[in-house]
């Protein structure tokens, strides 16, 4: 009995370790991507978008956590805009905001009929859904006063857009950690743009955040989308480290070695002109290892290839002078 109690304990202790080992990574990629893209700045506010999948659930717990400790200040207000599929649990969400005492906001437009009148029966209605649901969050930031958009798109979502845009739409395009909104007045961040949809995944189990069910409007999932998922989680397995090297690539573009005429100025390029380093050098045949597996250790080197900036939200809070010096003096 002692024996199967002494298992138990080391489980528990275990998984403890292997939680907060993973909340650290989450908090450090968050906190690096953040850094490396300028995506969180003083006084800022941020309008968390908040669909009650894993994704928003991680996006905004990870946020308040840096909150808490950054060096800098800033605001944050969690959306989440109930489109009327039938079936949503209108209660779970407000529930779960009250309870960790954020600031949020439930905004209720009926989309759901809208597309279904607008759409013809068989075809695909998230196109013309996440056009509406772009404009009303675009709306309810400015009255919020939000300064930044940000949404819980992921590396795997990044990765899995980069390969939709070669395979069928011809161009080399992912979907960038922060963007300038297409009304061209807010800021959209994507602070999970480091994260491993995996860890996302078992960061959701692990906090048991009341997840809504993504499929309550009927539609289709996205064939292409899910095939090229299947894909990258394949080589995932195969090739270990393999999708850590494809995400490091795209923070690492070589103009000179594509074949964008807009991008490079070949037409102007002149012999006596320094070649680039690192390049091909046009005759050898270029040799490549196998990529590194991922680390799994939180000191391991972050993945951007951008500088550090000099403040970084993972950087503790400075004490005020009152902390600092034991209490205030009551002047
Ligand atoms: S899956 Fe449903 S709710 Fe999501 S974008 Fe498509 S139509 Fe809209």
């Amino acid at each position: 009995m002692s024996e199967q109690l002494h298992d138990a304990e080391a489980k528990a202790k275990k998984a403890q370790f292997e939680g907060n080992k993973l909340t650290k990574r989450l908090r450090h990629q968050v906190g690096d991507a953040i850094n490396d893209f300028n995506m969180i700045e003083e006084g800022d506010r941020v309008m968390v978008c908040l669909s009650g999948g894993k994704d928003s659930y991680t996006l905004l717990d990870i946020l308040l956590g840096l909150q808490k400790s950054a060096p800098i200040n800033f605001s944050i207000v969690a959306v989440n805009l109930d489109q009327k599929q039938p079936g949503f649990p209108e209660h779970v969400l407000p529930q779960y905001l009250e309870s960790i005492g954020v600031e949020y906001r439930i905004v209720e437009e009926d989309t759901y009929s809208i597309v279904k009148r607008l759409v013809p029966e068989g075809k695909t209605t998230c196109s013309l859904c996440s056009r509406l649901r772009r404009g009303i969050l675009y709306r309810v930031a400015d009255e919020l006063g939000a300064t930044k958009i940000a949404l819980g798109h992921h590396r795997d979502d990044i990765l899995h857009t980069f390969f939709l845009n070669m395979f069928y739409g011809g161009k080399l395009k992912a979907m960038p950690p922060k963007l300038v909104s297409d009304d061209g007045k807010h800021m959209v961040i994507r602070p999970l743009a480091y994260c491993r949809e995996k860890d996302i995944e078992r960061y959701a189990t692990l906090r048991a955040f009341p997840i809504i069910p993504c499929n309550l409007c009927g539609s289709q999932p996205n064939l292409q989308r899910q095939v090229v998922k299947e894909m990258v989680n394949d080589w995932d397995k195969r090739f270990p480290g393999r999708v850590e090297s494809m995400f490091r690539a795209m923070q690492n573009v070589v103009p000179s070695h594509l074949a964008d005429t807009g991008l490079f100025d070949f037409a102007g390029l002149q012999t006596g002109d320094a070649p680039f380093e690192g390049g091909d050098t046009a005759f050898d045949k270029e040799e490549f290892r196998d990529p590194q597996p991922p680390v799994e250790d939180d000191d391991a080197a972050p993945q951007a290839a951008a500088p550090r900036r000099t403040i970084s939200i993972l950087d503790s809070r400075p004490k005020a002078p009152s902390e600092a010096s034991g209490g205030s003096c009551g002047a």
